[in-house]
């Protein structure tokens, strides 16, 4: 089916769609990777796909040859939406388009209930953002049954570390509060056109059902006062929540000297309790 398509490399040409770094614009021409990460995400036959930044379309195309019931793609470069209208012709009634800003998507909205799942070979420059957008929505569980994010390596491992290494900090915990999270594979900056510096990881995230019961802002607030002074130990840190910091990690039953990194996701929920 995406036989008859032109190559990415000539619709790049034709839509004028050189890279612009502004935009984070990395793009995967090589059909074989977009198709190994469309089948990361898959099965799709049941689902709507939200990609976010679909540029000339190379994933998109993967997702709809894979079997992706619908695809809704947002892109913000007016130069791309030509390209993908082009592709949506060729996949009718199956994609989408939207135009516009993905920070400011209303996905529950265009999907209408329908069972969703978001894959995309993010835009660094707003990834993380859009990242913690997408695991502190309410109501808990999500309108998205599994999230299937390619980000910096670097970005990658910090969303997965674990308690005690150099990696952990607030992303782990949220990440790891509301979903599991684990690296799939890496992508070597050669596979983009431009490469960038750093090597890519495609992450999954699957949504916990039933993560803790927590104050998702009682739970920042105190990753932050711990992991902003991430040398300093507990009793030390918290002293910037206000409250009386001994007191508050003793009812949370967690040990004063103790520093951020050596918290699991259960201590920082303890001590949100405490001063939610
Ligand atoms: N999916 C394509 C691929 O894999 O070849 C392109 C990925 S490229 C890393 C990121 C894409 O996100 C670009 O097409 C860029 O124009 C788009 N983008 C950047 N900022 C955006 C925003 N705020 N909202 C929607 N799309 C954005």
């Amino acid at each position: 089916m995406t036989d008859a398509l032109p190559p990415l490399r000539e619709v790049i040409r034709r839509h004028a769609l050189s890279a612009r770094k502004s935009l984070g614009q990395n793009f995967l021409l090589d059909l074989n990777l977009t198709g190994r990460i469309a089948r990361a995400a898959g099965p799709l036959r049941e689902v709507t796909v939200v990609e976010i930044g679909p540029g000339p379309g190379g994933l998109t195309r993967a997702l709809l040859a894979e079997g992706a019931k619908r695809v809704i793609a947002v892109e913000r470069d007016a130069r791309a939406i030509a390209a993908l209208s082009e592709l949506a012709a060729h996949f009718p009634g199956r994609l989408t388009v939207v135009a516009g800003d993905a920070l400011e998507f209303d996905a529950p909205s265009a999907l209408a209930g329908a069972p969703a799942r978001i894959v995309a070979n993010l835009p660094y420059n707003i990834a993380t953002a859009l990242l913690v957008s997408w695991l502190t929505v309410e109501p808990w569980p999500p309108w998205y049954d599994r999230l299937v994010l390619m980000f910096q390596r670097e970005v990658a491992e910090r969303i997965v570390a674990a308690p005690g290494s150099k990696a952990y900090g607030r992303l782990s915990v949220l990440a790891g509060w509301r979903t599991e999270a684990k690296i799939l594979f890496d992508i070597a900056p050669s596979a983009f056109v431009p490469p960038p510096k750093v090597t890519s990881s495609l992450l999954q995230l699957l949504p916990r059902a039933a993560p803790l019961p927590c104050d998702r802002a009682a739970l920042e607030r105190v990753t932050a006062a711990a992991f902003g002074q991430r040398r300093k130990m507990l009793r030390a840190s918290l002293k910037s929540l206000g409250l009386d910091p001994l007191a508050l990690i003793e009812k949370a039953g967690l040990d004063a000297t103790a520093r951020a990194e050596d918290i699991a996701v259960e201590g920082f929920v303890a001590l949100a309790r405490q001063i939610a």
